[in-house]
C-alpha cells in the first residue's frame, strides 16, 4: 500500500480517536496479509481491537480514580481459611447484580477476616463491567465532609458521595463518632439509599453500633435504609494477617517439644 494511503489513514484514525488503530496500522496489514484475511475479517479485526484497547484504558481510568488501595479479586481470597463464609454468597455478589439492583453489602467481623479484601473484589467486579466506584474510610469521608461544612460546601460535598455507583465506606466503628459526625454518615447513607449501592465494612455488631454513632435513634434510622436491600456477611474466623506467624509459632513449639 502507497505510503501516501497508510499516512492518511493514520492520520484520520488519530482524528477520530483510533490511537490504537493509527499505532498499529502496519502490524494489524501484516497480519491481515499472513492470514489472508478477507475484507470482513479486517475490518473486524480493526474494530474489535480498538474496543478492548478502548476498554482497558477505561477500566485503568476508573479503577484509578476509585482510589481503592488495591484491585485483590475474589480469586485471590481463599476461602478455605474461612470455612464459616458460604463463597457462593461471595461469588453471587461478584455478578454485580447488586450493582444493578442499588442493593448494599455489609461485611462484619474482627481484623485481618478479608472485610476489605472482599468489598473492594466487588468493587472492582462492579468497575469492570462499567460501574463507577470510589473507595473511602469512614474516617475519611467524614473528615472531608466536616471540612466542606467549615466552609459552607456541606451539600456539595455530600453529593460527591452520592455520585459513584458503587461507594465503599470501610472501618465503620474504628472511631466513635460525634453527633454531628454521625448525623453526616446519616445523610450520605439515606440519600444513596435505593439510588447507588454501598459496601460497607465494620469491625463492630450492629448492636454496637449504638456506642460508635452515639445515639440509638440515628442508629436504627441509618440500619433501616442500608439493611432493607442488603446482603450482610458475617466472618467470624483467625485473621489471615496472623496466619503466617500463628504458623511459625506453631512450628517453633513443635520444634521445642521434639528438642526439649
Ligand atoms: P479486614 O478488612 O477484615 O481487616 P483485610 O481485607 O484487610 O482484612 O485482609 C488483611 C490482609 O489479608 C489483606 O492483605 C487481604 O488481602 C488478606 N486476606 C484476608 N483474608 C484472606 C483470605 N481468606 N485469603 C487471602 N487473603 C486474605
Ligand atoms: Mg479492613
Amino acid at each position: 500500500m502507497s505510503e501516501l494511503v497508510t499516512s492518511r489513514i493514520r492520520a484520520t484514525a488519530t482524528t477520530m480517536g483510533l490511537p490504537h488503530l493509527a499505532a498499529n496500522l502496519t502490524d494489524h496489514l501484516a497480519r491481515a496479509a499472513a492470514a489472508q484475511m478477507g475484507y470482513l475479517d479486517f475490518l473486524d479485526l480493526v474494530l474489535e481491537e480498538e474496543q478492548a484497547v478502548r476498554e482497558e484504558r477505561r477500566v485503568r481510568h476508573a479503577l484509578r480514580v476509585s482510589k481503592m488501595p488495591h484491585h485483590k479479586t475474589i480469586e485471590d481470597y481463599d476461602f478455605s481459611y474461612q470455612p464459616t463464609l458460604d463463597p457462593r454468597k461471595i461469588k453471587d455478589l461478584a455478578t454485580v447484580a447488586f450493582a444493578e439492583a442499588r442493593a448494599n453489602a455489609v461485611f462484619l467481623g474482627p481484623p485481618g477476616v478479608g472485610k476489605t479484601h472482599l468489598a473492594v473484589a466487588l468493587a472492582v467486579a462492579a468497575c469492570r463491567v462499567g460501574y463507577s466506584v470510589y473507595f473511602t474510610t469512614l474516617d475519611d469521608m467524614v473528615r472531608n465532609l466536616k471540612a466542606a461544612d467549615a466552609i459552607g460546601r456541606r451539600a456539595a460535598k455530600i453529593r460527591g458521595y452520592l455520585r459513584p455507583h458503587v461507594l465503599v465506606l470501610d472501618e465503620v466503628g474504628y472511631q466513635p463518632l460525634a453527633r454531628d459526625e454521625a448525623n453526616l454518615v446519616f445523610q450520605v447513607i439515606s440519600k444513596r439509599y435505593e439510588k447507588g449501592s454501598t459496601l460497607l465494612t465494620s469491625n463492630k455488631a450492629f448492636s454496637e453500633w449504638g456506642q460508635v454513632f452515639g445515639d440509638d435513634v440515628l442508629v436504627t434510622a441509618i440500619l433501616d435504609r442500608l439493611l432493607h436491600h442488603c446482603e450482610v456477611i458475617a466472618i467470624n474466623g483467625p485473621s489471615y494477617r496472623l496466619k503466617n506467624r500463628i504458623a511459625a509459632v506453631e512450628d517453633l513449639d513443635a520444634d521445642i517439644a521434639a528438642t526439649g
